[in-house]
């Protein structure tokens, strides 16, 4: 956002740049009223809310820099080893039911056997 030179009838003038480039002046009159040159705004019925030019700017005239879209975790979900799996992955430290299924399925044959 840029500071913009006030007028007469709005007091303070922000240029903020839109989602898709375009820089829209938001404007505050001095009774605290704002507006706003982007289509949503200008084309909505009285009382208008705030668009999100005008949202955006008071965040950060509040000190809340716009933050950079945060890329979250992929959750990796823990897999449960085929029936086969060998046993040199038991040390994956999640309950591998696969796994445990597999090492109580040889400690039987082991106890039969012997
Ligand atoms: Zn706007």
């Amino acid at each position: 956002m840029t500071k913009l030179a006030g007028t007469k009838t709005w007091a303070d003038r922000w240029g903020v740049t839109g989602d898709s480039g375009t820089e829209y002046v938001v404007s505050r009159k001095d009774d605290g009223s704002w507006a706003c040159s982007c289509p949503a705004w200008k084309f909505h019925k009285a009382p208008r809310p705030n668009c999100k030019h005008i949202d955006r700017l008071l965040l950060e005239l509040a000190g809340f820099e716009r933050q950079p879209t945060v890329v979250q975790p992929t959750v990796v979900r823990p897999q449960i080893a085929p029936p086969r799996a060998p046993v040199a992955q038991q040390h994956i430290p999640v309950i591998n039911l696969g796994a445990m299924a597999e090492l109580a399925r040889l400690r039987v044959r082991k106890f039969r056997e012997a």
